[in-house]
């Protein structure tokens, strides 16, 4: 489950983020893929697309070249299948792409059953660190108006029986009426997830909480916080302290501005990022990459809305702000313009909506496609 390229072996070495690789010199375009997806899906991907096409310009990057690729319902229209064997293997010749929502709800059977295209995605290129950052917009009604964190979530094991098995489920009923559940901690996994949320921390405001439940789970996310805890003695710059999940969860509700970086397992991470979405917010803002030492997904947190596909009226900043983290890590490790055209975005993003440019579920009156064009003038002003 674990490749070479993500075990974290060095511990004489400089601690560094193990989800973002060496830099190395960029000299051709950067190839992202484009996976629409279902849904809104249609239309907040090519606003991304035409953001940071204008992001990277305005910074003076070397430029994009996209990499559509068949995915979702169109998919299986076309190809019988919602993830066909050709996009999984252009993946595989790509370090970053973008990858719109899905409605796998909407699929025929067999596929509805199936675990759904992004699953299989992250699941086959082990992408073990779901990165969801919530931080309150200027001119944006929030609850926690102040937060600014990041939830740091382990995605490949834990309690979700969909991923923390190799073959088979960890979920089964040995009768109808009996019904069990394996929960997978191992230590690899809680290194590696807990160095990337230490690297974070140093490079925002060196705080991190652990988050788990091991006065109840005390073998499992008792491992899980002590494995944290060790990590953290090669951080002395950051500050640790841990939280039952429970207790986490009431604390976001009445400090939610006192956190920086909080680690947890994958469920906890899963609860509670969308607590924090929205708290700082709303789910349409709400930003995440899957990441592992050597790619990065940005897929935004919500879901494809069915419920106002084709209407115009799709927030696309989830994916955009998404699509900004993945720049900013590209920028980390080959090019510099490519962490300016990121900033670009984010300050871009704050200030349309700080001058009450949004869309509905924001309590604006923009279309996706105002809303878009808006952003890339204050991208290229900026
Ligand atoms: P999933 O299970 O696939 O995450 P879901 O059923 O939880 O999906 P979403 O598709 O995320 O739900 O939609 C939940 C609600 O939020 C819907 O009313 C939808 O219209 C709204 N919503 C979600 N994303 C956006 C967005 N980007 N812009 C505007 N509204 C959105």
């Amino acid at each position: 489950m674990v490749s070479n390229d993500d075990r974290v072996t060095d511990q004489t070495a400089t601690p560094r983020d193990a989800t973002r690789p060496a830099a190395l010199p960029g000299t051709r375009p950067h190839r992202i893929g484009l996976l629409e997806g279902d849904g809104i899906g249609h239309e907040i991907v090519p606003a991304t697309r035409e953001v940071v096409d204008a992001a990277v310009a305005a910074a003076g990057g070397i430029g994009v070249e996209w990499v559509p690729l068949p995915i979702g319902a169109e998919a299986i229209d076309t190809h019988g299948t919602p993830l066909p064997e050709e996009t999984l293997d252009a993946l595989e010749g790509l370090d970053a792409w973008i990858l719109g929502p899905h409605d796998s709800a909407s699929y025929p059977e067999p596929y509805r059953r199936q675990l759904t295209p992004g699953g299989r995605i992250r699941k086959h290129f082990d992408l073990y660190a779901n990165i969801r950052p919530a931080r309150a917009l200027t001119g944006v009604r929030a609850v926690s108006p102040a937060m600014d964190l990041v939830v740091v979530r382990e995605n490949t094991e834990g309690f979700y029986a969909d991923r923390n098995m190799a073959v088979g489920s960890g979920e089964f009923m040995p009768t109808p009426d009996v019904a069990l559940a394996v929960g997978v901690v191992t230590r690899t996994a809680c290194e590696r997830i807990a160095r990337t949320a230490f690297d974070l921390a140093s490079k925002r405001r060196g705080r991190v909480t652990i988050v788990h439940k091991a006065n109840v789970l005390s073998m499992t996310t008792g491992l899980f916080r002590d494995v944290c805890r060790e990590v953290g003695r090669d951080y002395p710059s950051v500050q640790v302290d841990d939280a039952h999940v429970d207790a986490m969860a009431a604390l976001l509700v009445r400090h939610g501005d006192r956190y920086d970086v909080i680690v947890t397992e994958n469920m906890f991470g899963d609860i509670l990022s969308d607590l924090t979405a929205e708290l700082s917010g709303s789910l349409g803002t709400a930003a995440s990459v899957n990441a592992s030492g050597t790619r990065t997904m940005a897929q935004a947190s919500h879901g494809a809305a069915p419920d106002i596909a084709g209407l115009g009226r799709a927030n696309p900043i989830a994916l955009i702000s998404s699509a900004a983290m993945l720049l900013d890590r590209i920028g980390d490790t080959s090019d510099p313009s490519f962490a300016a055209a990121a900033r670009r975005i984010d300050a871009a993003v704050d200030a349309t909506v700080g001058c009450g440019i949004a869309t509905a579920d924001l309590g604006g009156t923009a279309s996706t496609a105002e809303f878009t064009d808006a952003l890339i003038a204050r991208v290229r002003d900026l």
